[in-house]
C-alpha cells in the first residue's frame, strides 16, 4: 500500500450553530477540525491506509487540538510543521441543505517550509494537492510548486483539487484560475464540483468543461455533483456514476471523503496506471468513494463523519 501525501491547510472550523446561512447574526460557534487536505489524509487513514498531512499549524492550543485530531485518527503528522503565527480560522455557516459559507482568518498554514527531506519518502508513493489556501502566496504556495515539482521527477500520482473559496479570491478569479492550470496539467487525476469545473474551463455545461480541462492536460477528472453521483471523464470517454441515497444534513467534507477513498483505493494498485486505462476498475473505485461522500453527509461535521472501512462495506 501506498503512502499519500496531502499538502494544504489545517485549521479551526468554527462553525456557527442555529443561524442559517447568515454569518452576521450568529452567536454561538463550535470548534471544529478542518480544512480539506487534512480532511482527506484523515479520510485515507480512517479506512485503513497511510494518510500523511503536510502543513502547518501554529504553537498554540488550536494547533495542539489539530494535530491530536489528526493524529487520534491515524494519520501520519511527522512531516507537519508548527510556527509562531496563530493557527488559520474559517467561520462556517450552514444553511438548512447543508451547503457552507466561509470567511476566513488565515495564519499560521500560510508559512509551511519547503522540506526537501520528504524527496526521499516520495519516490512510489502518491500526492494529493488540495489548493484552497496553498496558491494564496508566502511560504505555502512556494513549497506547493516545488512539491508538485518533486512528485514529478519521483513520477508519484499526483491529485489536485482546487477547493475554490469565494471569500479568499474575491475579485481575483481569474488570478486563482490562472495558478490552477500547471496544477491541473500535471496531475493525473483532478477533483472538481461542479462549480469549479466550470469557473476553471469558463464554459457553462460540465461536457464542454471536461473537454477543456482534460486538453489542459489531466488524465482523469472526476465531478462530484452531490446526490446525482460523481462524472467520471477520461479524454475519450465519460459517465455519470450514481451514488446512494441517503439523508444529507451535512455535506461538510463529502467531497474529501470522495477524494479520500478513491484515493485509498488506487493506493492499493500495483501500479496506478491501471487507472488510466481501466474505465470499469475506475468506475467501481468511484461507487465505493460516492459511497464514502454519502455516508459524510449523514453527520456533523468533516472528520467525526468519515466512513471506516467497515461503515463503508456494510
Ligand atoms: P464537494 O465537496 O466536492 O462539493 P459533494 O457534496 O458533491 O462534494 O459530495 C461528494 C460526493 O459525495 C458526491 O459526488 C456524491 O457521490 C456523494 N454525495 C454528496 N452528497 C450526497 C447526497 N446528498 N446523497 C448521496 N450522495 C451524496
Amino acid at each position: 500500500m501506498k503512502k499519500v501525501f496531502c499538502v494544504g491547510e489545517l485549521l479551526i472550523d468554527f462553525v456557527a450553530e442555529n443561524q442559517g446561512n447568515d454569518l452576521s447574526k450568529a452567536i454561538n460557534f463550535t470548534k471544529k477540525a478542518g480544512g480539506a487536505p487534512a480532511n482527506v489524509a484523515c479520510a485515507i487513514a480512517k479506512l485503513g491506509g497511510k494518510g500523511v498531512f503536510v502543513g502547518s499549524v501554529g504553537q498554540d492550543p488550536f494547533g495542539t487540538f489539530l494535530l491530536d485530531t489528526l493524529k487520534t485518527e491515524g494519520v501520519d503528522i511527522s512531516m507537519a510543521q508548527t510556527c509562531s503565527t496563530f493557527t488559520t480560522l474559517a467561520f462556517v455557516s450552514l444553511a438548512e441543505d447543508g451547503e457552507r459559507d466561509f470567511v476566513f482568518s488565515r495564519g499560521a498554514d500560510r508559512e509551511l517550509v519547503y522540506d526537501s527531506a520528504l524527496r526521499k519518502d516520495f519516490s512510489g508513493n502518491m500526492l494529493h494537492l488540495g489548493a484552497a489556501t496553498a496558491l494564496l502566496g508566502g511560504p505555502l504556495e512556494n513549497a506547493y510548486g516545488k512539491y508538485l515539482f518533486d512528485a514529478l521527477t519521483r513520477e508519484m500520482f499526483i491529485s489536485f483539487d482546487p477547493n475554490f473559496r469565494g471569500d479568499l479570491w474575491k475579485g481575483n478569479e481569474q488570478q486563482f484560475i490562472k495558478k490552477c492550470m500547471p496544477f491541473i496539467e500535471k496531475s493525473h487525476l483532478c477533483k472538481f464540483s461542479k462549480e469549479e469545473a466550470l469557473l476553471l474551463s469558463n464554459t457553462n455545461n460540465i461536457q464542454d468543461a471536461c473537454d477543456v480541462l482534460h486538453e489542459v492536460g489531466t488524465k482523469i477528472i472526476t465531478i462530484t455533483l452531490g446526490k446525482e453521483g460523481t462524472l467520471v471523464s477520461y479524454p475519450t470517454k465519460r459517465e455519470i456514476v450514481p451514488s446512494i441515497t441517503v439523508k444529507a444534513i451535512d455535506t461538510t467534507g463529502a467531497g474529501d471523503a470522495f477524494i479520500g477513498c478513491l484515493l485509498y483505493q488506487i493506493s492499493h494498485l500495483d501500479k496506478y496506471e491501471q487507472v488510466f486505462n481501466d474505465v470499469s476498475l475506475l468506475v467501481s473505485m468511484v461507487e465505493k468513494a460516492n459511497k464514502a461522500g454519502a455516508i459524510t453527509t449523514t453527520k456533523y461535521g468533516a472528520i467525526p463523519a468519515l466512513p471506516s472501512k467497515s461503515q463503508l462495506e456494510n
